[in-house]
């Protein structure tokens, strides 16, 4: 039977999901609340060329990613490796205490940013993305179809409806749906889920844009042990990016909770003092943003990689079913489709 399916959120769990389906023979229609596809795999634009200021890289160990990206036309010229494996661990000094480690795992970054590679993938779903459309409740009729509501507007229609969001984000758009949406052992199952926030810094050091010049370490990545700081990458070091000096910097998990509700002023300060700490680097940089993330990073997952109800048409997908990465978010969202297609063949 094909069945019409309405996927909330174009990430690349919702991507992934979408063209999975749509290759299947379903009727797909995504609905992103953002401007364009992408999600967490985000690129910041600025002045001074481009920050990932979401996922800074990512790995592949399934064998169905490996395959997703080598066989998607087009992918392999996106996907490029990059040297993130050399990444050092710093002291909250700035000085080097475990050296780089050779991970034999490659780091893959999407060019020109990370959101290419969901941009890509979404690409022959053409119209049948909605950008800029954020479902705020879902309303099942007498014929057990699905509208999906947006406050001024409504789509109509749909068999299933497949939600790639956030958990938190899941947990209230089911709970604002009623009771034909409020499954109680989901919801109780999803609010065992933990996330965790992160505050991201962007800097920009135009002046050092000369071949080779570098202001501050030689290296191009580091977790960090410093209170305020978890991890500091160039971006300048990635393939297909720009040469001028730019550096993403992530909070620490911990430092981000704490100051949740601080203002982006008092945020910036407080990196600034601490990227200068670790990176010796205390030019004062002619491009500053910062963004909160207030669900980064996974902490405790659900633990099986897709929620899905044959008998109601509801599903949910997305990184925090399995863990915290790029892939993580990939085999959710390709695990529920297959159960998708599964069942419509039983119908
Ligand atoms: P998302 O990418 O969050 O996609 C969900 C989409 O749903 C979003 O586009 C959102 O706008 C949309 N949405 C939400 N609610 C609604 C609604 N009601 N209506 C319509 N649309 C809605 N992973 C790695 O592998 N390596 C890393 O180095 C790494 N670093 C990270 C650093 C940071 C700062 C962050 C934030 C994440 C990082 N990650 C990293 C995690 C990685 O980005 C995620 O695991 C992955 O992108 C999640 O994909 P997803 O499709 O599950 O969810």
């Amino acid at each position: 039977m094909t069945l019409n399916i309405a996927i909330i959120g174009a990430g690349i769990a919702g991507i992934t999901a979408a063209r999975t389906l749509a290759n299947a023979g379903h009727h797909v229609q995504v609905f992103e609340k953002s401007r364009g596809p992408g999600g967490r795999m985000s690129t910041r634009e600025s002045n001074f060329g481009t920050f990932d200021h979401g996922a800074q890289y990512f790995t592949v160990r399934d064998p169905r990613f490996s395959l997703a990206l080598q066989a998607v036309p087009g992918t392999t010229d996106i996907c490029r490796p990059w040297s993130a494996n050399a990444v050092r661990v710093l002291d909250p000094l700035g000085h080097v205490f475990e050296a780089a480690r050779a991970s034999k795992e490659a780091h893959f970054v999407a060019k020109p940013g990370m959101n290419a590679l969901v941009r890509h993938w979404a690409e022959p779903l053409g119209k049948a993305i909605h950008n800029n459309t954020q479902i705020t409740r879902l309303e099942r009729g007498t014929k057990g179809l699905w509208t999906l509501h947006t406050g001024d507007h409504k789509f109509t229609g749909f068999d299933h409806v497949l939600l790639a969001i956030p958990s938190v984000q899941a947990v209230n758009l089911l709970k604002a749906s009623g009771k034909d949406a409020a499954d109680a052992h989901w919801l109780k199952a999803m609010n065992a889920v933990e996330v965790a926030p992160c505050w991201t810094m962007m800097v920009a050091f135009p002046n050092a844009t000369q071949p080779n010049l570098h202001i501050g370490p030689q290296w191009n990545a580091a977790r960090s042990i410093h209170h305020r700081i978890a991890w500091l990458a160039r971006e300048s070091s990635k393939p297909g990016r720009g040469k001028v000096e730019r550096w993403t910097v992530q909070a620490s998990a911990a430092w981000s909770a704490e100051h949740i509700n601080d203002t982006d002023a008092r945020v910036q300060a407080k990196l600034l003092r601490a990227f200068a700490e670790l990176t010796g680097i205390r030019a004062e940089p002619a491009h500053t943003q910062v963004h909160r993330w207030l669900y980064a990073k996974t902490i405790t997952p659900l633990g099986v990689s897709h929620q899905y109800n044959p008998a109601n048409g509801l599903g949910t997908c997305g990184d925090w079913h399995l863990g915290h990465r790029v892939e993580d978010a990939f085999v959710s969202g390709l695990e529920l489709a297959l159960a998708v297609c599964q069942s419509a063949k039983r119908l």
